[in-house]
């Protein structure tokens, strides 16, 4: 398949990619753990510690405003790139983790009560799965949790069929970090409305790889983090409805987040300040917005088709390795290949891989109950990213050959 990207021209955007490990040429297919960083993104960060750096909001000095505007700037940029309604619903945070537990602690807590439902699936990330527990604990609400099937992919009917008059949220993974599968989320937007219950959309892998149009998918709430998406660690962004934000109490409290402070009243800011308590990171946040503007240079949809073609390829070639088995084979899926290769175990593979200069992921990717469900205790993961080549599969491919033949 060809697409219309220029990968030689994306890689030599990416420092990093001209590494060597092991004295091989560095393979980097773990971009679903994070993606690495374009110069754009490493000079947005350099420039703003360089000639910007001063904090928000606080002080009337030239460097104050420069900085403040940087920072605004990029809340527009997120904005926009989710086609949000407006950028004041747009909550900068440390990630999607923290995202997640914002809605959980805010709006759960405020929300939520003995008997209520909580509706998660079975392919959950830990970070969409714990907030829930605590609120679930503390408030005496049950957690439900749909079926997938053995392709890893949610049964929408039986998920649909969990959706009782209780149910007060339902929170759930877009493209799944573990087996690639993209969910329908709009459907369940739509289903989750018809029974009056809200929906959180866990973005965190469908940001760097989908279109994602907030206003079409009418989510209450959706998070996601720079870091999977070229940009800066520790940033992420949280959306959600402004009747919703507004009516929820604040996370954290402290500086910024407040409107007035007296000891016998405090009142909060407006949106989204209400959420931003304390110094930000405002180099990352730029660098947030250096990231969307890479992408957009690109071409989303031109790095989608390449990571398709990219996908494809490493699923044909990874069944001539004998004992592979992949785990997650749903009809939609985005850039991740996930496996298992019988009588050894994922960790040695990563490690051998790794001496051929290929970084893979092993573990259980922070989806413990979904490794159970798929009877594993872990599986290796490649992913894939915009600098990915043809010629890195084949050299992944090779070094799983190589695993295969030392260990079993
Ligand atoms: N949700 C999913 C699906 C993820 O893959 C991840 C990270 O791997 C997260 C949430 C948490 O993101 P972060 O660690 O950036 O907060």
């Amino acid at each position: 398949m060809s697409t219309h990207l220029d990968v030689a021209k994306v890689r030599a955007d990416f420092p990093i990619l001209e590494m060597r490990v092991h004295n091989k040429p560095l393979v980097y297919l773990d971009n679903a753990n994070t993606t690495q960083k374009p110069r754009g993104v490493i000079e947005r960060t350099r420039e703003f510690y360089e000639a910007e750096n001063a904090n928000l909001h606080r002080a009337t000095h030239y460097l104050s405003e420069v900085a403040t505007r940087r920072y605004e700037e990029a809340r527009i940029k997120v904005a926009n790139f989710l086609n949000a309604p407006d950028s004041h619903q747009i909550i900068f945070t440390r990630g999607c983790t923290e995202g997640i537990n914002l809605v959980a602690a805010t709006w759960g807590r405020q929300n939520i009560s003995e008997g209520d439902e909580i509706l998660l699936s079975e392919m959950e990330h830990h970070s969409n799965i714990v907030p829930w527990q605590i609120v679930a604990k503390e408030k005496g609400a049950k957690i439900v949790v749909a079926p997938i099937n053995d392709r890893g992919e949610l049964l929408v009917e039986e998920w649909q069929k969990l959706l009782s008059p209780r149910t007060k949220i339902a929170s759930i993974i877009h493209v799944s970090n573990a087996l690639g599968t993209v969910n329908p989320v709009k459907e369940l937007v739509g289903m989750a409305h018809a029974n009056g219950t809200k929906i959180l959309v866990d973005g965190a892998q469908s940001l760097p790889h989908l279109r994602v149009d907030l206003q079409d998918l009418d989510a209450d709430f959706f998070t996601c983090s720079s870091h999977k998406i070229y940009g800066a660690t520790g940033v992420g962004a949280l959306y959600g409805k402004r009747e919703l934000l507004e009516e929820m109490p604040p996370y954290q409290s402290g500086g910024d987040m407040i409107s007035s402070v007296s000891w016998s009243n405090t009142t909060w800011n407006e949106l989204p300040y209400k959420f931003e308590a304390g110094t930000p990171n405002m180099a990352g946040v730029t660098g947030f917005g250096a990231a969307i503007d890479w992408v957009e240079s690109v071409g989303l949809d031109n790095i989608a088709a390449h990571e398709a073609d990219l996908l494809a390829y490493a699923t044909e070639r990874i069944r001539e390795v004998e004992g592979v088995r992949i785990i997650g084979e749903a009809k939609h899926k985005a850039s991740v290949l996930s496996f298992v290769m019988e009588d050894t175990h994922p960790n040695d593979i990563g490690h051998l891989v790794d001496t051929q200069g290929v970084a893979i992921r092993t573990g259980h990717h922070c989806a413990e109950p979904l490794m159970r469900r798929f009877g594993v205790p872990a599986t290796c993961r490649a992913s894939f990213a915009a600098y990915n080549t043809r010629e890195e599969v084949d050299i992944f491919i090779n070094s799983l050959k190589f695993a295969r033949d030392l260990l079993v």
